[in-house]
């Protein structure tokens, strides 16, 4: 049987991978696709241009705050996997406005009009940022949440708004916290993406205080093999964190990418006042979705971002208008 899915933010970097992989010759085939994104500077229908035609998908431009058009597709779905949000922490920090309305409000709409519609299976995108900075060792599913920025702190709210829809009305609700995503068509306001678009342009790469900031680093297949476990094989009720095993610094992946782009380190590093309760370290432990779903991240690093460079190399007209909304 065709499942009938809604995915939101369908037109974002994460998002639109997850779409094309699933109507794509490798995706499963027996679902339907519907997006719902209001296009936000975020959202970009060029990302989708290679399913536009595909016969099992449709797209919807609106507000998941909106609880009219939200209320109206539940009711004509099966599943949802919920990846819309504010998602950029610099312009959290310069007003969380959106991100409280987008992040939590949205959520809340969503999960709501889930339940009273009766749909089988609600998919939250989170991240792990909302754990907060760790310095050694790595945070399983159990540990607090302990958000420092108005993003994290947005998307952990919106992670318990979710939890609470399955505890309190049994609502099968499954959350994801994923690392650092990488790979092509990320906005360019982020950090690689900024990176390379900025050295191919010849200016030079804003690196915030030290560059001693850590994360672990997540290539796009990798995610959308992690949510797809999760939304196939996972339990009501159950987070499960999503990494890619592959943990440097800012100042490692710009040292890469210079390599990558044939620039040197005094011409083309500009340090700049780091940002205001910059976490130092992200490290989720995924045990559990390794255990018990045969999670395995598959791209290293090493060749993930040469591919990542590659494609920007290769589609500028794709990400050179958005360099001004930056
Ligand atoms: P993105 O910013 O590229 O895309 C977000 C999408 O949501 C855009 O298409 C935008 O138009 C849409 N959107 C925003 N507000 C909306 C609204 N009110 N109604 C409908 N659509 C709206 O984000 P991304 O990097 O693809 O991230 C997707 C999800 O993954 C987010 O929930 C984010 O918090 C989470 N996440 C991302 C990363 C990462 O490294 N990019 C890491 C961890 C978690």
């Amino acid at each position: 049987m065709t499942t009938r899915l809604l995915v939101t933010g369908g037109a974002g970097f994460i998002g639109s991978h997850y779409v094309r992989t699933l109507l794509g010759p490798e995706g499963p085939g027996d679902v339907r696709v519907t997006v719902l994104d209001q296009l936000t500077y975020a959202g970009n229908l060029a990302n989708l241009e290679e399913v536009s035609s595909h016969p099992r998908f449709s797209f919807v431009q609106g507000d998941i705050c909106d609880a009219g058009t939200v209320e109206r597709l539940m009711g004509a779905h099966d599943q949802v996997v919920h990846f819309a949000a504010e998602s950029h922490v610099d312009r959290s920090i310069d007003g969380g406005a959106q991100f409280v309305r987008t992040n939590v409000l949205g959520t809340h709409t969503l999960v709501d009009a889930a339940h009273r519609a009766g749909v089988e299976r609600f998919v939250h995108i989170s991240t792990d940022e909302v754990y907060g900075s760790i310095d050694t060792g790595s945070w399983p599913e159990t540990d607090p949440l302990r958000p420092n920025s108005p993003y994290s702190a947005s998307k952990a709210s919106s992670d318990l708004v979710a939890l609470a829809y399955h505890r309190t009305h049994g609502l099968d609700v499954r959350v994801t916290r994923c690392s650092n995503n990488y790979g092509h068509h990320q906005f360019p306001e982020k950090l690689i993406p900024l990176f390379i678009t900025h050295l191919m342009q010849g200016r030079k790469v804003p690196l915030y205080g030290d560059g001693g900031n850590v994360r672990d680093w997540l290539h796009i297949d990798d995610h959308v093999q992690g949510i797809e476990l999760v939304r196939t094989r996972g339990r009501a009720g159950e987070v499960y964190n999503i990494g890619g095993g592959e943990e440097l610094s800012n100042n490692d992946i710009t040292r890469m990418l210079l390599d990558a782009l044939g620039a040197d380190w005094d011409s083309s590093v500009a340090y700049v006042e780091d940002r205001k309760g910059h976490d130092r370290r992200y490290s989720v432990d995924w045990t559990k979705i390794r255990t018990e779903l045969g999670y395995t991240p598959r791209v290293r690093f090493a060749e993930g971002l040469a591919a990542t460079v590659r494609w920007y190399r290769e589609h500028r007209a794709w990400w050179e208008p958005l360099t001004a909304r930056v």
